[in-house]
């Protein structure tokens, strides 16, 4: 990845979270950035959460899906 495209998305992540791009870390980033692959529980048959970020179908349903 190139600095400056890091560095825009540092300073992004930083605006979205309330702080300072010095305190950001990678996964600040990647949580900001990076939208989950959402890996569900009970192998996607009613799921309830995904494994992988915690956040919870329904609320998947409502926020995320297109
Ligand atoms: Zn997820």
């Amino acid at each position: 990845m190139k600095q400056e495209l890091l560095n825009e998305i540092v300073n992004a992540a930083a605006k979205h979270l309330g702080c300072e791009p010095d305190e950001i870390t990678i996964a600040h980033v990647m949580e900001t950035h990076k939208p989950c692959d959402h890996e569900w529980n009970n192998g996607g048959c009613n799921p309830e959460y995904c494994e992988k970020c915690g956040i919870s179908f329904m609320r998947y349903a409502f926020t995320e899906m297109p």
